[in-house]
């Protein structure tokens, strides 16, 4: 089918490649002209923006950074609310359940379908099409994406109420979140008591304590000192406070969040929003005074 597909970074890039793999015609856009330009190698057709996208095909898939950035491509000037040819816009961004809402009602009065299609599996499952996709509008247009939706992941019908896809997507993301620091936590009073870290991570995962941070994060990016898992912190951040957020507006109070919310704030504030969210374990490392991983914990296996 034709799709149309808008931001292309460490995740939309992957996903628009898996689309034109799987034989789909894709026109796209994205303000780093290099992206545009690498997909167009791959057989995509560049647009000069979400209009022009919208302008060439029926269904708009995107996948942004920020929650501005959303609501700008979908109804600002120049946006897909302007195009002649599309019929829906499937959001495959965490923005959060408001802001879901907002841009649905934006879009409705020119008769847009906006469906929220949050993503969960990192840079490797968008590189594999192993994605949970957690999706949420009407029957009828999730049934029309699915051909694309298909491609990229694992689709869950959310529901049919605006904004539902976004809060599964926070709720899985806060429990994300808490696994990066609480692991780190674990890890570096481990450390501090002299254990070995990578025997710690491996006990951890033959046993109760196993989560996507002992099994995935530390291996691959904390151990090793890389830091390069794929997603970054002020993306990390975005998503707690957005699910912070949303438990307000529910009029819940959860301890565990607001302290993992606190954590993360300490995160960005000393480690930048560009660092990657595995670099959550250094501030925790520097109050306790210890490295956990590299060279030392490498010789020791
Ligand atoms: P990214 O920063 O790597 O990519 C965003 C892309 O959007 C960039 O190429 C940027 O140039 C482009 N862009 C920004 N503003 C634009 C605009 N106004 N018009 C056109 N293009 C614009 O971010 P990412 O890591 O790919 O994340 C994208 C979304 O997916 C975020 O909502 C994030 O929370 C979510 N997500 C990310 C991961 C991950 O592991 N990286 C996992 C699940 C969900």
């Amino acid at each position: 089918m034709d799709i149309g597909f808008i931001g292309l970074g460490k995740m939309g890039f992957p996903m628009a490649r898996r689309l034109i793999e799987a034989g789909h015609r894709l026109v796209v856009y994205d303000q780093r002209k290099e992206a545009v330009d690498k997909l167009v190698s791959l057989g995509a057709k560049a647009a000069s923006s979400p209009k022009d996208v919208a302008d060439r095909a029926e269904t708009v898939l995107a996948s942004l950074p920020s929650l501005q950035a959303s609501l700008e491509v979908a109804t600002g000037a120049g946006g897909v609310i302007e195009g002649s040819q599309v019929k829906r816009f499937v959001d495959l961004s965490t923005v959060g359940s408001q802001m879901a809402v907002r841009i649905h009602g934006l879009l409705a009065k020119r008769g847009i379908v906006q469906i929220d299609s949050p993503v969960s599996g990192g840079v490797g499952g968008a590189e594999k099409g192993t994605l949970a996709v957690m999706v949420s509008g009407p029957r009828a247009d999730f049934d029309a994406t699915r051909p694309a939706l298909e491609v990229i992941g694992k689709l869950f019908f959310i529901g049919e109420k605006p904004g539902s896809g976004q809060t599964m997507k926070l709720a899985n993301n806060l429990l994300s979140a808490t696994a990066v620091v609480a692991t780190s936590e674990a890890v570096v009073m481990g450390v501090k008591a002299g254990l070995d870290p990578a025997v710690m991570i491996d006990v951890i995962n033959a046993g109760s304590g196993m989560n996507t941070a002992s099994r995935d994060k530390f291996p691959r990016s904390i151990l090793p000192r890389t830091f390069d898992f794929g997603f970054a912190t002020g993306l990390m951040v975005k998503d707690v406070r957005l699910c912070l957020e949303e438990m307000k507006s529910l009029d819940l109070s959860m301890e565990v969040a607001e302290a993992v919310g606190r954590l993360w704030e300490v995160v960005i504030r000393d480690m930048g929003a560009e660092s990657d969210f595995t670099s959550a374990i250094k501030p925790i490392e520097q109050a306790a005074g210890v490295v956990v991983g590299g060279s030392k914990a490498r010789a020791a296996e």
